[in-house]
């Protein structure tokens, strides 16, 4: 099935191919091209609504500096007419009235017209009314005042209404000065209200205030001639600027321009606050008296600044939103894209995975069937069987088309036997346990899950033995989905166990009759002895249980004779590394029969690792050693006398020539010959003969020491072989002998004599040299007369 058939576009417009990239440029661009659409409209108008607002606000801003002007020609008309229509003004009345008007404007002054032959009155009388110091005056070059030059007219202010920082001068002429007599000039001719040039107020006391003179002519009803001069002296820059927000809030940026100068304008106010960046400007021409003023507004920047605009908000945020829903496409894209590639890979996998499954399956099933010797058969959880391979078709006979999804393992079963295994572990559990599950029930022995043995009965109704481990089934989960039951025949191993049972007990049979017992020996490669097998009469040799000998290999050699241990050892020993049979005859020591001999034989033969393995045979010949000894002791004792003969004294005297050349003690010979014993025999028979020598015998083993070994050589020749004794010693025993045999007379016989020789060993000498000399010294005695103890011979 190929899922990119039906592969659906992202949002219904997307196809999952593109690039999330493109997608998300796109997105962008387009979000950047609404953005500019919006800003563009937004800044429209956000222009119309500034620009509105600045036309309200420089409406006002006219209407006020209009309404001014208006205010101070008002004013100023007013102050004419109260000097028009008065028959004459004194200085109190001016003031009383000019006070009043006093507002926006620095001074307010009355300056009448006097002709030249009328000054001196003037002044005169200007004194008397005001000041002592009145005098026309004019300014002089160095920015003071002087004296007024002579002139045919003079207009010199004479009351005065001004602010207090305003301190102008009265007496001032004002013809003295070009510009203000211009303007005098030209209100008189035009015959109303004008207004000067800006000029510097005069009077000022710290600064030149730049402003202009309103300067109305005053005349009578009935004569156009003015008989003098009412003069507001305006700062423009109070007059404007007075009442305005502080610095830094005005939303205006004003200026005031004077246009009377042809040539150049000249600004009368300016507002502390630049304009701001905009191209919102507006212009009106305003007349005061007789001129025009050019005012000029701007916004300043505290206008631009409380109307921001919002146009960089909204590209800031049009922006961000468009990187915001570009960057969301693109992980929507991408992720989609990726968990499209994802389903993809997992896809395959799956597939791949399907596949080695399937080839699992196949190799599972084929590990099934190819497992001849063992039946397998899974059953769920009713006990349906489910698996049933070629080695359960083969063991029981059945065909698995016909055992799957119908049979169940009980049916497998011997009915009798599982019955018999439910009441079992019915007793155990103290609970009912049902036929079908007394197979997979754990017994509860030891081990844990272990294969048991069961009867099952094949399809021809015969049965067949087999070891079967049950375990349960469970899934990926652990969840319990049924049960596996693997058998394996034992039919086979069971006949071979059997006989081999046979083979033991028929061993144990035949062992418990033989004499002794069989046993096997095992050497490792490291020299540590076990036993394999030990017969039951291997107990009854050692007086160890065959269990403790086969636990422990050492036990044997405690009881080993000490002895012998080392030479039985030793012998193993050898025999293993020559691999030659190994025969040994040892004592042993034990704890109730005490001494006893045994012999042991074994064949060795080496084990594949290294080891040797002995099969051997163990018999008691404690009777046959006693036998031996009583053989032995015959083969050296003289029958007559008793006492050790010929043969006994030549292997001692040979042992004993043996221990003083190895220069461990000394050695004596006591040799000696009973005196005429032809006579007795002759003259009692050879049976007295006989008596006799047994009566000398017994008279002087008396007489020996337990060390001295008493041998008859032959006839009436005897010897004492004497072990560690000195010449002097074994002369004195050799005196007490002789003395002994002389002083007890044999019955019927009488006194018997003997002669006597002694030798002791020289260094050097050898056994038959050492008897010589004995024997030379017996010799010597019997030709000396007998009955003696010949001394040792030089
Ligand atoms: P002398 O040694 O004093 O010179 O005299 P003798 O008679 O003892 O010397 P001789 O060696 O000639 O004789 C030894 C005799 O001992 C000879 C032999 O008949 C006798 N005789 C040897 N063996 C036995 C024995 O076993 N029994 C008896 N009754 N007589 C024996
Ligand atoms: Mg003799
Ligand atoms: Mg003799």
């Amino acid at each position: 099935m190929a899922l990119h058939q039906v592969r659906p576009r992202i949002l219904g417009f997307i196809s999952e191919d593109v690039s999330a990239w493109l997608v998300a440029s796109l997105v962008l661009l387009a979000g950047a091209f609404v953005t500019g659409l919006l800003t563009w409209a937004m800044a429209s108008l956000f222009n119309q609504q500034l620009r509105q607002r600045f036309e309200l606000q420089t409406q006002e801003r006219f209407s006020r500096i209009e309404e001014r002007f208006q205010d101070q020609e008002q004013r100023l008309d007013s102050l004419r007419r109260f000097f028009a229509n008065s028959a004459g003004v004194f200085e109190r009345e001016f003031h009383g009235y000019a006070e009043a008007l006093l507002r926006r404007t620095q001074a307010f002054a009355w300056a009448p017209r006097v002709l030249r032959d009328e000054r001196s009155s003037f002044e005169q009388q200007a004194r008397t009314e005001g000041g002592d110091t009145f005098s026309i005056r004019e300014p002089d070059d160095s920015g003071g005042l002087r004296l007024a030059a002579e002139r045919d007219e003079y207009v010199p202010v004479l009351y005065l209404q001004s602010q207090p920082s305003f301190k102008a001068i009265r007496g001032l002429d004002l013809l003295a000065q070009p510009l203000r007599r211009a303007t005098l000039e030209r209100a008189r001719q035009r015959d109303t209200m004008v207004v000067s040039q800006p000029l510097d107020l005069v009077g000022e006391a710290s600064t030149t205030v730049r402003g202009v003179l309103l300067v109305a002519p005053v005349s009578r009803t009935w004569s156009r001639e003015p008989f003098g001069y009412v003069v507001a002296a305006v700062s423009m820059h109070q007059l404007v600027g007075d009442g305005l927000p502080a610095p830094g809030q005005d939303n205006l940026a004003m200026r005031v321009m004077d246009l009377s100068a042809d040539d150049r304008e000249e600004v009368l106010f300016e507002s502390l606050d630049p304009p701001g960046e905009s191209d919102l400007s507006a212009t009106r021409l305003l007349r005061l008296a007789d001129r025009d003023y050019r005012i000029e507004l701007r916004p300043s920047r505290i206008f631009l600044s409380t109307n921001p605009s919002s146009v960089a908000s909204l590209v800031v945020l049009g922006g961000l939103l468009s990187l915001l829903l570009s960057a969301l496409l693109y992980v929507l894209v991408s992720q989609r894209q990726r968990a499209l590639q994802l389903v993809e890979l997992r896809t395959r996998e799956l597939r791949e995975r399907e596949q080695e499954l399937r080839g699992t399956h196949g190799q599972l099933r084929g590990v099934l069937d190819a497992a001849t010797q063992v039946a397998i058969i899974a059953t769920d959880l009713r006990g349906v069987i489910t698996t049933f391979n070629a080695g359960a078709e083969q063991m029981l006979g059945y065909d698995s088309g016909e055992v799957l999804h119908s049979m169940t393992l009980e049916s497998l079963h011997l009915p009798r036997e599982l019955q018999a295994r439910a009441v079992q572990l019915a007793a155990r559990y103290g609970k009912p346990i049902p036929t079908c599950h007394a197979m997979l029930v754990e017994g509860g022995e030891q081990g844990g899950q272990q294969a048991r043995e069961w009867t099952l009965v094949r399809r021809d109704g015969t049965h067949l033995t087999v070891n079967m481990l049950a375990t349960p089934m469970l899934d990926d989960q652990g969840l319990w989905i049924g049960h596996l039951a693997i058998c394996i025949d034992i039919t086979e191993r069971k006949r071979v166990h059997e006989a081999l049972a046979a083979r033991d007990l028929l061993l144990k049979k035949l062992s418990a009759h033989v004499p002794g017992g069989i046993y096997q020996f095992k050497m490792d490669f490291n020299g540590r002895f076990s036993v394999i097998y030990a017969s039951d009469g291997i107990r009854d040799i050692y007086e160890l249980e065959p269990e403790i000998l086969v636990r422990n290999a050492e036990s044997i050699f405690s009881r080993i004779h000490p002895l012998d241990s080392a030479r039985v050892r030793r012998s193993i020993r050898t025999s293993a590394d020559t691999l030659s049979p190994w025969r040994e005859e040892y004592r042993l020591q034990l704890p109730q029969r005490g001494l006893r001999w045994v012999r042991g034989e074994a064949t060795p033969e080496e084990l594949p690792g290294g080891g040797v393995l002995w099969h051997g045979y163990i018999s008691d010949i404690s009777d046959l050693k006693r036998v031996e000894e009583e053989l032995r002791a015959l083969s050296v004792t003289d029958a007559l006398t008793g006492i050790r003969n010929r043969r006994y004294f030549q292997e001692r005297l040979t042992t004993e020539m043996a221990r003083v050349e190895r220069g461990t003690g000394e050695l004596a010979v006591i040799m000696l010959d009973i005196d005429h014993f032809k006579r007795i025999n002759d003259q009692h028979g050879h049976a007295v003969g006989d008596r006799v020598l047994q009566a000398v015998c017994q008279r002087i083993t008396q007489r020996l020491r337990r060390t001295d070994v008493f041998c008859r050589l032959g006839g009436e020749e005897f010897v004492v072989l004497c072990p560690d004794t000195d010449g002097e010693s074994a002369h004195a025993l050799a005196v007490g002998l002789w003395e002994g045999l002389r002083s007890a007379p044999i019955e019927d016989v009488g006194v018997i004599t003997a002669s006597f020789g002694i030798a002791t060993w020289r260094v050097g000498e050898g056994a038959d040299a050492l008897l010589l000399r004995a024997d030379s010294g017996v010799y010597v005695a019997k030709q000396a007369g007998r009955d003696r103890v010949e001394a040792q011979l030089g």
